[in-house]
């Protein structure tokens, strides 16, 4: 799984550059016991076999999706200056590499006056931006649907506001009609809209929640965490493609440069449309942003000490591979699409399968036909383990009964444990018959009990 010789090579040859800077200081002597750095190293080598394999197209499960060489690279040649993009003091380059990554990314959204910065996370990105949406609209109530990460009602109580859930509907998205309702009382300050749903890849639809939000005055922020980049793939459904279309005139994003972006993890961002919301950021301090009159980050950053590596990871991957609707890659999301679609496609023409919603991104979630034997969640629980010892890795989501035919009910349960798979690599494509050769055989035996 793992081919490094060019890496190594590109590495060493872009350390020389790195190195070529700073010739003129005197050479540094630091006694080093490379026996114990090798010990410890390869140590750490094997502990980590201890891992599902993550960027290998058969691991089919979580959210999780490799980082591009040019992102693994760059992290690692950033290592040696480690910069960190508070402040300009100790990020110069990787400061002035994070705004033109950031430009970027608001550029997709056709934004080009904006506020914004990277984040550690998507969670530190939805905390500022509800954060703000909470200087916006003291005391106002925040609400997102039932199927929004679970992170924005905890978020609400770390900020102290509160919060309210709008029904999802059986595709996992608001319901417009709940939102209406809710909105109806007059006290709804922030609607959090998820471009698409960690569970189902569902997609909220945005341009009727926008349509909503101006008649009552209250700020949309969209969580596209996970789903982001997709306003750059082709071949998205009408109702997608709508909200996709409408992300720029809302009042805040949150994009995960770690999920689809190719990133290690540790590189979020958040965006505002106004710039003047930076006055909420307002703060001295006693020991920074001495060294230049520009922007220094931490001056509009809830995070103090950031990862400049991830900022030069950012800017080099989207350097190789521009955020372009034509280009590799949208290209390589389109194939995400696409792989889903497939899978859908083919689970849905076997009788002992039900598929829970038709994907709209690249998330596929199915139920099992329950037997005399055994029920829909202990088959899926079945599936899930039979498949892992093939090799194939899967994930498992509970899903509200209702949104299920009866037949598949548990008795005394509310939710079916249901099978969840992220194709969130484009190599996944290929992969299909293969995944779905192991799928069926793991189906088969967990029905028949063997
Ligand atoms: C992953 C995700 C988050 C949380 O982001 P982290 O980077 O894991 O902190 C929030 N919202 C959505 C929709 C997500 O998919």
């Amino acid at each position: 799984m793992i081919v490094a010789d060019q890496e190594l090579k590109i590495l060493a040859e872009a350390l020389d550059v790195l190195g070529g800077g700073f010739e003129h200081l005197p050479a540094l002597r630091r006694e080093t016991d490379w026996d114990a750095v090798r010990e410890a190293v390869t140590a750490a080598a094997r502990a980590m076999h201890d891992n599902y394999p993550y960027g290998h197209p058969l691991y089919a499960g979580q959210m999780l999706k490799p980082p591009h060489s040019v992102a693994r690279l760059a992290y690692q040649l950033a290592l040696w200056i480690n910069p960190n993009n508070h402040a300009l003091d100790g990020g110069r380059a990787s400061s002035r590499m994070e705004k033109s990554a950031v430009e970027q990314i608001a550029g997709m959204y056709g934004w080009s006056k904006y506020l914004g910065h990277l984040t550690s996370s998507g969670t530190l990105a939805n905390l500022e931006a509800l954060w703000i949406a909470g200087q916006e609209h003291p005391g106002k109530v925040v609400v997102a649907s039932s199927d929004a990460h679970y992170t924005h009602n905890r978020l609400c109580r770390v900020l102290g506001l509160p919060f309210d859930a709008i029904e999802a509907d059986s595709r996992g998205v608001m319901q417009i009609d709940g939102l209406e309702n809710r909105l109806a009382k007059g006290d709804v300050g922030t609607i959090v809209a998820t471009l698409g749903t960690t569970g189902f890849g569902a997609v909220d639809p945005l341009n009727e929640i926008l349509a909503l939000a101006r008649q009552s005055g209250a700020r949309v922020h969209v969580d596209a965490a996970y789903g982001g980049y997709f306003v750059l793939s082709h071949g998205l459904s009408a109702s997608a493609q709508a909200a996709f279309n409408s992300i720029g005139q809302v009042e805040s994003i949150a994009i995960d440069p770690h999920k689809h972006g190719l990133q290690p993890y540790g590189c979020g961002c958040v965006l505002f449309r106004e710039p003047t919301i930076g006055r909420h950021y307002d703060h001295q301090s006693p020991y920074t942003y001495f060294s230049s009159d520009e922007l220094h980050l931490g001056e509009i950053s809830l995070e103090c000490s950031r990862a400049g590596a991830a900022a030069v990871a950012l800017w080099a991957t989207q350097r190789a591979l521009p955020l372009t609707k034509n280009g590799e890659f949208a290209d390589d999301l389109s194939k995400c699409l696409t792989a889903a679609r497939a899978l859908a496609g083919a689970l849905s023409e076997n009788d002992s399968v039900h598929l829970v919603t038709d994907p709209e991104l690249d998330i596929v979630v199915w139920a099992i036909a329950p037997t005399d034997q055994a029920n829909a969640s202990e088959l899926a629980q079945k599936v899930f383990d039979l498949a892992a010892v093939d090799d194939l890795h899967l994930a498992l989501i509970d899903v509200a009964k209702e949104r299920l035919p009866e037949a598949m009910h548990t008795e005394g349960r509310d939710t079916v444990t249901c099978l969840r798979s992220c194709l969130m690599k484009p190599e996944h494509l290929d992969v299909i018959p293969l995944l779905l050769e192991k799928l069926n055989a793991a189906t088969r035996r967990a029905l028949s009990g063997s």
